[in-house]
Formats: C-alpha cells, structure tokens, sequence
C-alpha cells in the first residue's frame, strides 16, 4: 500500500493486508513506498490488470473471499494465456465510507488462500475511499523467458484449433445463480456455480504452449467471439464445429434439456480456458501434454484462409448468432 495514507488506513492496512506481502521479501511488508521486484536475467516481464465494480461485475451480497479469488484468477488467467509464471500483484481497493471491517477481512482471506495456491504475494497498492460503488483493481506481474510470450498473432491457415477443458460452465453458472436454469440437480447446479465463481486459471498448459502454440488467449468474451480475436490479428478465418466442443456432464445436461442453450455455450464467455493454435504436424504433442497436465485439450476446429468464425453446427449447417441465441446462416 503505497502512497499517504490516512489515520486509520495504517491500521486497516498492517492488519488485513501486511500479511499477504510476507511472503515477497522486496515487499518490505508494505511499510515503503513502492516494492521491488528483480526480473531473472532472460526473462520479459508481463502486466496485466482488472477491475470489478459492484453491481455491474459481482453482486454486493456475493461472498468477499470469492470475490478477491476471481479477481485474482481472471488476471492470472491473462499471464496464462501469454504463456508467463505469475510473480506477485498489486491491488487498489475503493471502498465506499462504513465498509464492514469484517468484509475487508473474508476478502483479504480469499486472497490469502490463492496466494498459497498459486505460489504468489501482494507486492502493494493503494486503498482509498469512495463515494461511489466498491471499486477492485487487480494488477498481477508474471514473467516469460524472454521473447517467448504467447501472443494472439501467430494463427496460420491449416493450423488446428484446441480448446482446455470444457466450454460453456461458467456462463451457465452466472443463469443458475440468476434463477434462469431451473430443473438440474444439485450437482450439475452446483457445479456450473463453482465454475463461474471460482476459474481455473491454466498456468501450466499456458507456460508449456510456449513456443508450441502459434496464437493463444483465454476465453473471456465467449469462445467464438475470442476466436474472432485471434483471427482478426493473425489476419486468417476459422471454422469451428460446435458438436466437438467439449461441455461438462452438467453442461451436457443443461443442454439436453435445452438445446437452444448451445449459444450460451459458444457465445457466453467466463470461461478462462485457453484456446489457442497449432500447426497439424504438432498434434501429437497436443495429445501428450494432455496426458501429462490430466487436462483434457480438445480439437474443435482449424484456421483457414479469409476473415472471420465460421461455427458449423451440430446439424451440420451452419450456425449464426444473434443477442438473443443463434439462428441457421
Ligand atoms: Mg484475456
């Protein structure tokens, strides 16, 4: 926590947030103005950043622990898709006058425990008061060896598209938490839930696609909309076909009882998969870093020559999509 703060900012500070910069010995604890970090010889560093605003990104009632989690998440899932090892973040919290202390505490406890899961600290930030909504920014730093970051420019036509794990849990998660997906079971609720509150940020899957991948990014937007963002920066097209999209058992039940739900799938975003690109001749080595990461990396499509997706539905015909679902080309 940089800067001046007020009386009482200390407080709030030594107690809630010193203790999650213990771990970075440049942090000093957070009693200078500013960390350092020393970058490894050879190495990029890499920077990205979030926001969340309450009532447009998470509800106030949400839990604060898994706020501070997804927050983090999201932005290690950035450093994932550039292929880079987090090493530590920054955090800028505004927070509206009479915050429950206790509310600081669970978020500063969600925090704490993915600290230890991914191997990171907080290196700083700032707090501040606001008369507006409560406001997270999360800035995390990770690091490459040096000119091998994943970039989303690399797509060649006759490149094989793959996409990690399954697609879709995270955008049904946020309708059955609204009340929108009645009749599944608890567990396939529960879990689409946990997925769009808790993402899996595929650090190692990003770091081993270094220099295997030609283009990758996680799938934030939706799965057809962010490959339109490979796309338009490679400068190629895509075809997709929806039928191998891989869909947990609880997706897959969501979608049998509803097939229309398929465009959430596609289209809906919050997954933080990666999706990403690679040369046929390297399938095999897709097939073997599965097995070795027990993660599931399924071909769903290749790059082609021209601009933009094209998805191919379960039909066969081609599907188009609109605001609301999706309606044959
Ligand atoms: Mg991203």
């Amino acid at each position: 926590m940089t800067g001046r703060p007020k009386p009482g900012e200390f407080e709030l500070i030594a107690r809630h947030f010193a203790p999650l910069a213990a771990g970075h010995a440049l942090a000093f604890d957070l009693t200078d103005d500013a960390a350092l970090l020393r970058p490894e010889p050879d190495r990029d560093l890499v920077l990205t950043a979030d926001a969340v605003v309450a009532g447009v990104h998470f509800l106030p009632d949400d839990a604060p622990d898994l706020i501070a989690a997804k927050l983090l998440r999201v932005n290690l899932s950035d450093l994932a898709a550039m292929a880079a090892r987090p090493r530590g973040y920054l955090l800028t919290a505004a927070w509206p006058s009479g915050t429950d202390e206790n509310w600081i505490a669970r978020f500063a406890a969600g925090l704490a425990a993915d600290q230890s899961e991914f191997g990171i600290a907080m290196l700083g930030g700032d707090t501040v008061a606001t008369t507006g909504p409560l406001t997270l920014s999360l800035t995390a730093l990770g690091d490459v060896p040096r000119g091998r970051a994943l970039r989303r420019n690399g797509a060649t036509p006759g490149d094989l598209v793959f996409v990690s794990g399954s697609i879709g849990d995270g955008a049904l998660g946020l309708r059955v938490l609204r009340g929108e997906i009645a009749g599944l079971g608890d567990d396939d609720a529960g879990f689409l839930a946990g997925r769009y509150h808790l993402p899996r940020p595929r650090l190692a899957l990003g770091q081993a696609l270094s220099g295997l991948a030609g283009a990758g990014l996680d799938v934030s937007d939706g799965l057809v909309a962010d490959l339109g963002h490979i796309c338009a920066v490679s400068g190629v097209g895509a075809v997709i076909r929806a039928a191998d999209v891989p869909v947990s058992t609880a997706a897959r039940a969501a979608l049998d009882a509803d097939p229309g739900r398929l465009a959430t799938v596609l289209t809906g975003g919050d997954d933080y998969e990666l999706l990403f690109t690679v040369p046929a001749a390297r399938k095999p080595r897709i097939a073997d870093l599965a097995e070795r990461l027990d993660l599931p990396l399924t071909e769903i499509g290749e790059i082609t020559g021209g601009r933009g997706v094209r998805v191919i539905g379960p039909d066969g015909a081609p599907m188009r999509f609109t605001a609301a679902g999706y309606t044959h080309a």
